[in-house]
């Protein structure tokens, strides 16, 4: 790739070749993807933007947008030499005149500077998870998402007001300052919110905040089995308005966890299956969860755990947010993050570790997750991780069970040989059509979603 005449257009300052500082963006977080690339451009602005893809396309460069790096399925690496195109370093973040639950946000800002100018302001933006210090809201809009509170706010799509992108040919489109109503044909935001860097590369977005709570408290409860903790979930769903994140995990990740970080576990003894639900809303939260009907299951002290101010909800959320990097300590994991139907959600979290078994039986099996909205991460290290056997078998058995084979991290490079397991034919064949469209010679993170 030679770089000089890009430099003389936009500047030598914009492109990156010090293979020290490329190295931490040619490998994923997982580690299973590792990379490599001559260059890392670092652009600060949309016109920037614009002047690189425009050189990329006129000298077919292929490109592979980056925001923090924090993707679970090899998306944002750069496999075959590509140029890595950050946005790290556009983080501006303003409010919008005249509309107060509504920020502009730059593609680089993360979700934790996000999420504090929200607060800062009264708000909540509606989208969190643990990587919240690193991922960024470009890569959160690419990949749509999820985390811990979508069954109360809704994926990142839902948040998501107007973008401002560029196109592979360098073509600036989307009115970010424009307005909330506006059915002027079809629906950029989108088109873009899951296209996982292969339509165009984000720039600017505009975000939908919320009324922010004025209380919020967690609950950790210990129990024997999927089907207790799923009731239990369900019942506080349908009567507690206040409800905002319903996990699960089970005793292997939470030793895992716990041996990992020096932590204590909750309480002295074991239970099989871990539920953690965050309430908030106004005054009197745990006063309205206490009079509900099922209110007496946090009465058993030896199995529950309440957390009402800041660092005992945090201590609690500890046992669950800390299973990625738990995992990910011991080994690089098969990741497989999945829907199932929610009534086969007890069927799939008792069933997959035995087929997992029946692949590999020198495998560990971590399963965690977002299960008010039926979404389970299938962690299993052991296996070799280009041995694929595993991924297969538990995709196909999500796909037997009428579920997605992702359900928040996306296709990436990691899925893309099992999309047809969740897409007909003719909808790929759309999908790669679109793609034609947007990037007509096909440089924007060529191998990803589509396996070629
Ligand atoms: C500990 C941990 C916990 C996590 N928990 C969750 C969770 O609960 N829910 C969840 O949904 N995800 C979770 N993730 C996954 C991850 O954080 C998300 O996929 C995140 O949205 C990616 O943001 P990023 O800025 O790091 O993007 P990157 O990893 O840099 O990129 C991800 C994809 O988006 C594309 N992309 C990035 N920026 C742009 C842009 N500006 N324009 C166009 N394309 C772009 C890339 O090419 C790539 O395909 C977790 C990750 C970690 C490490």
């Amino acid at each position: 790739m030679n770089l000089e005449s890009l430099k003389a257009i936009i500047g030598p300052n914009v492109i990156e070749e010090d293979q020290d500082i490329i190295s931490g963006a040619t490998s994923d977080w997982t580690r299973r993807y590792q990379g490599h690339s001559t260059a890392l451009a670092l652009p600060t602005s949309t016109s920037e933007v614009a002047e690189i893809l425009k050189w990329c396309s006129s000298n077919r460069i292929s490109v592979v947008p980056q925001g923090g790096n924090t993707g679970m399925v090899g998306g944002g690496v750069p496999m075959n030499g590509e140029l890595v195109l950050s946005l790290k370093k556009m983080t501006k973040i303003e409010f919008v005149d005249g509309a107060p639950a509504q920020l502009i946000a730059d593609a680089g800002a993360t979700l934790s500077t996000v999420q504090r100018e929200a607060a800062k302001n009264g708000w909540v933006y509606g989208v969190d998870f643990s990587a919240r210090e690193s991922a960024t809201i470009g890569g959160t809009i690419a990949t749509n998402a999820g985390g811990n509170h979508v069954i109360r706010y809704g994926d990142t799509r839902k948040q998501l007001i107007s973008v401002e992108a560029v196109t592979a040919e360098g073509i600036i489109v989307g009115d970010i300052r424009g307005l909330v109503k506006d059915n002027t044909g079809y629906h950029l935001p989108s088109f873009l919110c899951g296209s996982e860097g292969t339509l165009a590369v984000i720039t600017r977005a505009r975000l939908g905040l919320w009324a922010k709570p004025e209380e919020k408290v967690v609950v950790l409860v210990g129990l024997e089995s999927v089907e207790e903790a799923l009731d239990i979930a369900r019942l506080f769903a349908s009567t507690n308005q206040d409800m905002q994140a319903s996990e699960i995990f089970f005793q292997n990740g939470l030793a895992l966890v716990c041996n990992r970080f020096e932590i204590k576990p909750p309480w002295g003894g074991k239970h099989s299956t871990y539920l953690l639900l965050e309430f908030a809303g106004p005054k009197g939260v745990l006063e309205r969860i206490q009079a509900s009907n099922h209110g007496q299951i946090l009465q058993n002290t030896e199995s529950v755990a309440i957390g009402e101010d800041e660092a005992s909800r945090s201590r609690l959320w500890r046992y669950r947010s800390l299973h990625t990097e738990a995992i990910s300590g011991v080994g690089i994991p098969h990741k497989l993050d999945v829907t199932v139907p929610h009534h086969q959600l007890p069927y799939f979290m008792n069933t997959v570790g035995s087929i997992v078994e029946g692949c590999a039986s020198d495998s560990e099996t971590y399963l965690f997750g977002h299960a008010g909205d039926g979404n389970i991460h299938v962690n299993v290290i052991g296996p070799n991780e280009n041995d694929l056997t595993i991924d297969k078998a538990v995709l196909e058995f999500v796909s037997s069970l009428g579920g997605s084979i992702s359900a928040e991290h996306g296709i990436g490079r990691a899925k893309a040989a099992y999309l047809h397991l969740r897409r007909t034919p003719e909808e790929i064949r759309l999908f790669k059509d679109l793609k034609n469209v947007f990037d007509p010679i096909g440089i924007l993170n060529p191998g990803v979603i589509f396996f070629e």
